[in-house]
């Protein structure tokens, strides 16, 4: 049984009502993401970055996980093989649908991590600037969140996937951030066969062996069937 990584991006929760980054205007909610998504933004305005993160955590609750990630999970839950589901997703919806064998490469929104003792802990709260952090006491508490020039979650463990990778399928994902968007060269590289799912094709498409191009409430059903039944 073959071995299988998946790279899941913003697209993919896009039916749900989970805006995506890039999407019209090249803002995330209205925001520049310069503003709320790096590590300077987080010092010169933390009152501003921490309530943005606030915002979006408590939205999850009025969003429910969608035809895409239901066919993960289902995938998950049947595949016999080797099977990575990477996302540089914040929201919690690969989990809620069910997928157990899973990455948040990019952080979550429903964790809190502290600047100061490194440690992350689940938090379904508001996080105002300074909450001391359990574990250390220190007044260091930030959202869990991986912002631009900060180095991904799980490097390692997704770098070896990646090499003993058969079939690598990217969803939903503009192709515009690294090193998410260096993974179809990387497992390209070990011989993987690659597949896009995107509702057009993205900036790194010429990469893959096959796009399909659509909405992943519907191509993904689809796809998790053919390699199911
Ligand atoms: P992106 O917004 O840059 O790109 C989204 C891609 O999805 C686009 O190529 C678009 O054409 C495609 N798309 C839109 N609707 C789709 C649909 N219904 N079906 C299939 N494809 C669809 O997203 P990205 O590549 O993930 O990079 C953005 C960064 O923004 C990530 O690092 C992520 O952490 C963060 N982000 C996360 C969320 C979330 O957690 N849901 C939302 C916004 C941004």
């Amino acid at each position: 049984m073959s071995s299988i990584v998946i790279l899941t991006g913003a697209g993919i929760s896009a039916e749900s009502g989970i805006a995506t980054f890039r999407g019209p205007g090249g803002l995330w909610e209205g925001h520049r993401v310069e503003d709320v998504c790096t590590p300077e933004a987080l010092a010169s305005d933390p009152v501003l970055v921490h309530r943005f993160y606030d915002l979006r955590r408590a939205a999850l609750a009025g969003v429910v996980p969608n035809a895409a990630h239901l066919a993960l999970a289902r995938l998950d839950r049947e595949w016999a093989g080797e099977l990575l589901i990477v996302t540089q997703n914040v929201d919690d919806l690969h989990e809620r649908a069910g997928a157990r064998r899973m990455l948040h490469m990019h952080g979550e929104l429903r964790a809190a991590l502290c600047a100061a003792c490194g440690e992350r802990r689940a938090w379904e709260e508001a996080l105002p600037p300074a909450t001391v952090c359990p574990a250390c006491g220190a007044a260091a508490l930030r959202p869990d969140i991986v912002f631009f020039g900060e180095m991904p979650y799980g490097m390692e463990r997704i770098e070896a996937a990646l090499a003993r990778a058969d079939l690598f399928v990217s969803i939903g994902t503009s192709g515009a951030v690294y090193p998410a968007a260096g993974f179809v060269q990387m497992a390209r590289h070990h011989g993987a066969a690659t597949l896009e799912l995107n509702l057009e094709p993205s900036a790194g498409s010429a990469w893959f062996d096959e796009t399909r191009a659509g909405a992943a409430g519907t191509l993904v059903p689809a796809w998790v069937g053919q390699m199911l039944d």
